[in-house]
């Protein structure tokens, strides 16, 4: 069993979906295959081709020389890149059949596949939910290339739909404590494709258990790597604003990097040995941490 963190980046890495095979193949890596059935032709010749180097004006451009005559030719001045004939296929963007691939996900995950309907900029209802404590809540799918339209997306979403719903991300990497905290007042689940998509030996796709980042003390199951809760980072933020620290001093104190810091204001997980650093730093359990509480020292009435 292994997951498919390649394939669902390549969903936001590549803008519309749309890119020459070769790109695909590139972006995907070793999941290529789960996405090379649901690649369709357009009729549209791509405009650049990817290289194994990187000089400046490469990738290489594609010319098309009629004739269903193809190449890649390397941007260089010197053009140092070999250039590579193309078939008319290989020059061609392929467009990803987002629903085709989405269908056996959805299925892995008790989710009854519909035909797939765009809602707003970003955002699909792809199905219903056959899980036991969110049955036929509507499931939207969310993609987005960055982090502002992911925002925007999700911001909508909230707006226009009053009751629960699920939402599915291929990946965490747009996902802000922020978004987060909007999602988790109007409980809504998300269900992410990057951490919860696996592929058996058979290749065919499994659902692995929730990450549970806030688990209830207690319960029994392998310990997460890295841990956090909005709680915890809105307690981090206001330690530091009441013992007027910078960033980079309460870093030092805490034993982590300033990037590592920074990374965890901004998504609220952290390694569990940096957070339990942290924690100490604050005289308070890392426990504690997690459910907001500050050492008494800090008073509370400080907070605006
Ligand atoms: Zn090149």
């Amino acid at each position: 069993m292994r997951k498919l963190p390649k394939l669902w980046r390549a969903l936001e890495g590549i803008p519309g979906l749309l890119a020459v095979l070769e790109v695909w193949r590139q972006e995907c890596g070793e999941d290529f295959e789960y996405a090379r059935p649901y690649l369709q032709p357009t009729d549209k010749i791509g405009g650049r081709y990817p290289c194994p180097n990187s000089f400046s004006g490469c990738p290489r451009r594609i010319i098309d020389y009629d004739e269903d005559e193809f190449a890649a030719i390397c941007q260089d001045e010197h053009q140092r890149c070999e250039r590579v004939p193309l078939t008319r296929r290989e020059a061609l963007i392929h467009r990803l059949d987002l629903a085709g691939l989405l269908r056996p996900v959805l299925r892995a995950a008790s989710i009854r596949p519909q035909s797939i309907a765009q809602h707003s900029p970003g955002v699909w209802v792809v199905g219903l939910s056959e899980q036991t404590h969110t049955r036929n809540f509507p499931v939207y799918f969310l993609l987005a290339h960055s982090a502002i339209p992911h925002r925007a997306a999700v911001n909508r979403l909230l707006l226009d739909i009053s009751d629960s719903f699920l939402l599915v991300l291929p990946t965490n990497q747009f996902r802000t404590v922020e978004s987060e905290g909007w999602l988790r007042d109007r409980r809504v689940e998300c269900l992410c494709l990057e951490d919860q998509v696996l592929v058996d030996e058979q290749g065919e796709f499994r659902w692995a258990r929730t990450v549970e980042t806030r688990r209830a003390a207690g319960e029994p199951g392998p310990v997460p790597r890295s841990v956090g809760s909005y709680e915890a980072v809105a307690a981090v933020k206001h330690y530091i604003q009441a013992r007027g620290l910078s960033q980079t001093e309460f870093s030092i104190q805490a034993g982590v990097s300033e990037r590592t810091l920074r990374s965890f204001l901004a998504k609220g997980k952290m390694r569990r040995s940096s957070l339990d650093g942290v924690a100490r730093a604050m005289g308070v359990t890392l426990e504690q941490l997690l459910r907001g509480e500050l050492p008494p020292s800090v008073k509370r009435s400080a907070r605006r």
